[in-house]
This record gives structure tokens, C-alpha cells and sequence, in this order.
């Protein structure tokens, strides 16, 4: 059977930017037949993520991720239907995804690498599932409940950084749901900060490429900063940080403005920014929900009761085909996206 598929062009190299061209499009072929335990899926939708900047790269740095290789197609989180099975726990018809599902049109996979997607508990919206309902959803909660110690009634303040994106605008509206009084989030456009306050309950926002941060920091947080999820890092974070209370918490969650640089993970403060976090007890864990998959399951059902109920609103940009999943994941890197950045493969 011919297929479309997407590899790893080029490398941009630890320091560059990634851009679309770093991926080519091209035609392959796969059996038209099917063994024993496999699945053979036609894709539906495709995320990109923050995370596969450093898959770009020939060494990722860490030892969960691997690199893509040049000329193979590329893979991550993904959502498809089956067209075949002869594995026992799949039919025709239904919609599986996986974390590592190829950027091709139709594949034929391991049913074993394969989870069954329930559409009901998301009203049928599948790609919810790469976001709200997926891996960004629990990125959001459980980084919050592992991290963020908010507790009900103790009039937090929490500023999240990153606040438009996926997992921002969701940890924003959870902070809420959790019990912060105040919640201020910092992104990078006046339509991305307008949204924050009018569809998604934040009651303040702070486009950082207008003006001084760290003035409307104060500001907009009287008492302080007492969480603060962080998805960028860099000077961004050194200003909140820096406006951090007494025994507060980050969660450290991404560094994002980091990642086309040579870096540690995670990075560490500039000095007088490390002194304050340690004067103050301000606690800045790793975290990283690939450690908490054990909750995955009370989680989601959690976010999709949220979702259901309209206590969660989810943005997503989406766009459509899989020849522009390279130019998705590179205006995605640059802040082209409200939400969820889905790629739209097939209906
Ligand atoms: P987003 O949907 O938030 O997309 C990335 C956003 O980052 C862009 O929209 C852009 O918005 C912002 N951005 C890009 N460059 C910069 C910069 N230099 N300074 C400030 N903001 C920038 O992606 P996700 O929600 O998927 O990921 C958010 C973060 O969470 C990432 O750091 C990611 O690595 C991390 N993550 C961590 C996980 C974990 O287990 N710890 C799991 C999943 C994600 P803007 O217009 O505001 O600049």
C-alpha cells in the first residue's frame, strides 16, 4: 500500500531554530498485509510538542527520549482508527492512540504499543486527547498537585508562565479549580492575554513582549507569588521568581525559551535569582509526568468530568494535512498556537 510519510530532513543543531524544512514529506510503501498481534491504523491527528526539539538533536540529553534519525520517519503522540486488526484487544473501528505513533498517513503497529481511546468521555472530540484529556491535561494537574502544594482556602496567589499554550491555559483554570484565589498568567501576544482573562477565568494577564515584566508583576500580584507553573524559563521566570513569597513553590514544568540552546536540564538560576529562591525556601523540583503515569487513569477521568461540566475550556489550533505538520511544529515553537497544537490528518 502507498502511504505519505514525514522524516527528519535536516538537523537545526543544538543552537538553531528549528523551521518547517527541517522535515520532508515523501511517499512509502507498506505491506498490504498484517501478522499476528498487529493493527493496521489510518491516522486521524498528530500533536507536536515542546519535547521534540531536543529529538532534533543527534544526542536528546536524556535518557527517556530518543533522537529522531535522519531520513526515518518521525513519531510522538498520536490518534488513529483501526482498519484491521489481528490483535485481540482491537476491531475495525476503533480509535486507539499511542505515544509513539509514526507521522505516516496509515501504519502498521505493535497492537501492544496501542491504547483504546473511550470518545464519550470527551463528547466524541478525539484530539482532545493529545491535550486536555492526553498528556497535557495530566502535565497540568499532576504537576500541580505534585508540585504546586495548593491547598483550598490559603488564598494563593499562582502566576503561570507559558499561559496560552496547552498545558499553561490548563494549569491556570486548575490552579483555580484546586483553590488559588488569584491567578495571573504571562504570554506572548494581547489576543493570547485577552483570552486568558475572558474564556478561561484568569484574572489577570501579562503579554511579555510589552513593557516590564516584573512591574506588572507587582502590580497584578499585591501579595506575592505563592505557585508558579513554569513552562519557559529565562528572564521570564527570573522575574516571577524574584517576586516569590516565603516558602512558595515552582513547579518547574518546561524551560521552553531554553531549548535551541546548549543547556543542562533543567537549567540553573542566575545567581541572584538562586540566593532569593534559597533565602526564601522556595522549592523548584523536577517534574516530569512521565514519573506519574500511575495516576494517569483517576486523572483523565477527572480532566474529562472537567470538560464536561465547562469548569475546563480548551482552545486547540489545528492544522490540516501532514505535509504541514513541520511548519505546525515550528509556529508552535515560535507561539503561533492558542491551546493544543493538533495536526489534522485524516477525517
Ligand atoms: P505550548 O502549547 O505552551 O506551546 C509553546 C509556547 O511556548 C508557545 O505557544 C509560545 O507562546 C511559548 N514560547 C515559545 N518560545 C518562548 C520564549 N522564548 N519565551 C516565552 N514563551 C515562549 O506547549 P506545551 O503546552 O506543550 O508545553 C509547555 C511547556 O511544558 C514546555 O516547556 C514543555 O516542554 C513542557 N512540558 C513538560 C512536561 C513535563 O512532564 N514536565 C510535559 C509536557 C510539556 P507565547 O506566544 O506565549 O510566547
Amino acid at each position: 500500500m502507498i502511504i505519505q510519510r514525514v522524516v527528519l530532513n535536516s538537523r537545526p543543531g543544538k543552537i538553531g531554530v528549528p523551521v518547517a524544512e527541517n522535515f520532508r514529506l515523501e511517499q512509502s510503501t507498506i505491506s498490504d498485509t498484517i501478522q499476528e498481534g498487529q493493527v493496521c491504523v489510518r491516522t486521524l491527528y498528530l500533536s507536536v510538542d515542546p519535547y521534540m526539539r531536543c529529538r532534533m538533536n543527534e544526542d536528546t540529553g536524556s535518557d527517556y527520549l530518543q533522537p529522531w534519525q535522519l531520513s526515518e520517519v518521525a513519531d510522538g503522540g498520536g490518534i488513529g482508527v483501526v482498519e484491521e486488526s489481528k490483535h485481540k484487544n482491537f476491531a475495525k473501528g476503533d480509535f486507539v492512540t499511542s505515544f509513539n505513533w509514526p507521522w505516516q498517513t496509515v501504519a502498521i503497529l505493535d497492537g501492544g504499543l496501542l491504547q483504546k481511546l473511550v470518545p464519550q468521555l470527551v463528547d466524541g472530540r478525539l484530539s482532545f486527547f493529545l491535550g486536555a484529556a492526553g498528556i497535557t491535561g495530566l502535565t497540568a494537574l499532576l504537576g500541580i498537585k505534585e508540585k504546586g502544594h495548593v491547598s483550598a482556602g490559603a488564598n494563593q496567589t499562582m502566576v503561570v508562565s507559558g499561559a496560552a499554550g496547552a498545558c499553561g491555559s490548563l494549569a491556570g483554570q486548575i490552579g483555580r479549580l484546586e483553590g488559588c484565589t488569584r491567578v495571573v498568567g504571562i504570554a506572548g501576544t494581547d489576543e493570547k492575554c485577552s483570552i486568558l482573562v475572558s474564556e478561561m477565568g484568569f484574572d489577570a494577564a501579562i503579554n511579555y513582549k510589552k513593557g516590564n515584566v516584573a512591574e506588572q508583576l507587582c502590580e497584578l500580584c499585591p501579595g506575592g507569588v505563592d505557585v508558579y507553573f513554569d513552562n519557559v524559563g529565562g528572564d521570564i521566570s527570573d522575574a516571577v521568581i524574584s517576586q516569590m513569597n516565603q516558602n512558595s513553590h515552582v513547579v518547574l514544568c518546561g524551560q521552553i525559551s531554553q531549548y535551541n540552546k546548549e543547556m543542562s536540564y533543567p537549567p540553573p538560576l542566575p545567581p541572584e535569582v538562586e540566593k532569593i529562591r534559597k533565602e526564601r525556601n522556595i522549592t523548584r523540583e523536577r517534574f516530569l509526568v512521565l514519573n506519574y503515569m500511575d495516576k494517569q487513569e483517576a486523572s483523565i477521568l477527572q480532566l474529562c468530568q472537567w470538560i464536561k461540566e465547562g469548569k475546563l475550556k480548551v482552545r486547540e489550533t489545528v492544522v490540516e494535512g501532514l505535509e504541514n505538520i513541520g511548519a505546525a511544529f515550528q509556529s508552535m515553537m515560535n507561539g503561533g498556537n492558542i491551546g493544543k497544537q493538533i495536526v489534522s490528518v485524516s477525517k
